[in-house]
């Protein structure tokens, strides 16, 4: 059933060769950690996403109300340091985000799936 499928990304696989891993979750760094991650030597992935986890997605504008719903999954992903997670928890997190003022976005798990199951910046592995 598409509701027990349990999304993550994979950390090993580049999809896109024009952007980088490392490039793509550099975009989803806060300020202060963005400014750390430049100057240092390249860190494994698995070092973001967990640094995503715990300082990153618990600021405010990390769901921030013009985000594209494609990158907010992904973001949903990260914040969850990346754990297999289920269309319908991606959802219940990104309502609870956005809350009442992003209503007309339709957050529905069948639609995170399918955004997930396209993806072209990622490689998504579906449990
Ligand atoms: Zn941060």
């Amino acid at each position: 059933m598409v509701e027990q499928s349990q999304y993550q990304i994979n950390l090993d696989k580049n999809v896109n060769e024009k952007r980088s891993l490392m490039h793509l979750f550099t975009e989803i760094l806060c300020k202060e950690c963005k400014k750390q991650y430049k100057s240092d030597e390249p860190s494994a992935s698995s070092v973001v996403v967990k640094n995503i986890q715990k300082c990153c997605s618990k600021k405010p504008d990390y769901i921030h109300s013009g985000l594209p719903l494609k990158q907010a999954t992904y973001r949903a992903l990260l914040s969850k340091g990346n754990r297999p997670t289920t269309a319908r928890q991606i959802s219940d997190f990104l309502t609870e985000r956005w809350g009442e003022s992003v209503y007309t976005r339709s957050m529905t798990p069948a639609v995170i799936s399918r955004l997930l199951e396209t993806s072209v910046d990622y490689e998504i592995s579906v449990k």
